[in-house]
C-alpha cells in the first residue's frame, strides 16, 4: 500500500511508544497522524519486555507519567475493546542489608510527597504475602499497592486500535530510510514505499532511535544494551494475583506469568 503524501506528524516506530504518542496526539490534539513502522506493531523491544509496571521514581514528573500509564491501562480496555492485560498486584521491594533499608525508608517518604501509599513491612508480613518466599535473610520490604503488570504487545494493540480510532493511519511493513530538509527543519519522511511530507515529526524508534535522528543530523545519546529473564514451568502455590518482586541487591525482578514466574537480570 501506497504511504501517504501529506501527514500533520509522522510517527517513526510501531513500538509501545510509537502507538502511545500517536494514540495521544491523535485523541488529545486532534492531529493528523501517519505511524510508519518498519516491521509489524510491536517487533522491537516492546515484544519482549516483561510487563512489570512500576511508578514511583525519584522525579516527581516521571513518578506522575507513571501514575497516568497505570490509569490509563485501567480504563483502555474498555475504550478500544482490547485487553491490556493489566493487573494490579502491587510491587514488592526487597531489602537485604540496614543500607537499603534506610534507603526504601526515604523512598516511602518520597512516595508519599508524591501522594503514593507505600508500605513498609516486616519480613514475616512479606512471608504472609508472598507463601513461596525464603526470607530468613531480609531486613524488610516496601510494598507500593498500586503497581503491577501488564502484557506490553496488548497495550501496544490496543492503543494502537485507539489510535485509529481516532484517525490514525499505521503503517507497517515501512521502513524509513532518511528525511528531506529545507536547513534543519525536516520536509518529508523518505520511505522504501514513497515520501511523506509532514510539518512534524516523532522519533520513536527505540533501540534504532540514535541511527534514525543521525538521518536528520541529530544526535541520539542512547546505547542499547542486552536484557535478558527466563521462564520457569508452573509452580503449585502461586497465585496468579502475586505481587511483582524487585530484589535491588541481586539486580533481579520477578513476576508470575501463565501460574510459573518470569525471573530477569540486570548485568
Ligand atoms: C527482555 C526485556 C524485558 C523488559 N522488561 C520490561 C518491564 O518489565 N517493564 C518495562 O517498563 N520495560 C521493560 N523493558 C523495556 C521495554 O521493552 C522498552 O522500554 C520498550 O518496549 C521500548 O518501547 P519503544 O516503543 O521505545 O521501542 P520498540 O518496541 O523497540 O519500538 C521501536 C520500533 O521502531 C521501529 N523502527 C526502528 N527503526 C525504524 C525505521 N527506520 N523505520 C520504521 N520503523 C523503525 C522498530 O521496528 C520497532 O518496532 C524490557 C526490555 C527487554 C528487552
Amino acid at each position: 500500500m501506497p504511504v501517504p503524501s501529506h501527514a500533520q506528524i509522522v510517527v517513526i516506530g510501531g513500538g509501545i511508544i510509537g502507538c502511545s504518542t500517536a494514540y495521544h496526539l491523535a485523541r488529545d490534539h486532534k492531529a493528523d497522524v501517519v505511524l510508519v513502522e518498519q516491521g509489524k506493531l510491536t517487533c522491537g523491544s516492546t515484544w519482549h519486555a516483561a510487563g512489570l509496571v512500576g511508578q514511583l521514581r525519584s522525579a516527581a514528573s516521571i513518578t506522575q507519567v507513571l501514575k497516568y500509564s497505570v490509569d490509563l491501562y485501567e480504563r483502555l480496555a474498555a475504550e478500544t475493546g482490547l485487553e491490556t492485560g493489566w493487573k494490579m498486584t502491587g510491587c514488592l521491594r526487597l531489602a537485604r542489608n540496614e543500607d537499603r533499608w534506610t534507603e526504601f525508608r526515604r523512598l516511602a517518604t518520597t512516595a508519599k510527597s508524591f501522594g503514593m501509599d507505600m508500605h513498609l513491612l516486616s519480613p514475616g508480613e512479606v512471608k504472609a504475602m508472598w507463601p513461596l518466599m525464603q526470607v530468613d535473610d531480609l531486613v524488610g520490604a516496601t510494598f507500593l499497592p498500586t503497581d503491577g503488570q501488564a502484557s506490553p504487545s496488548d497495550i501496544t494493540q490496543s492503543l494502537a486500535k485507539g489510535a485509529r480510532m481516532h484517525g490514525v493511519r499505521i503503517m507497517e511493513g515501512v521502513q524509513v530510510t532518511g528525511f528531506a530538509m529545507d536547513g534543519n527543519r525536516i520536509t518529508h519522511v523518505k520511505t522504501g514505499d514513497g515520501a511523506i511530507a509532514c510539518d512534524k515529526v516523532v522519533n520513536c524508534a527505540g533501540q534504532w532511535a540514535r541511527q534514525v535522528g543521525a538521518m536528520a543530523g541529530v544526535t541520539v545519546p542512547l546505547q542499547p544494551v542486552k536484557h535478558q529473564y527466563i521462564i520457569t514451568e508452573a509452580i503449585e502455590g502461586l497465585a496468579s494475583d502475586v505481587a511483582t518482586v524487585r530484589d535491588p541487591d541481586r539486580f533481579t525482578y520477578f513476576k508470575e506469568e501463565v501460574g510459573g514466574l518470569v525471573m530477569g537480570g540486570y548485568e
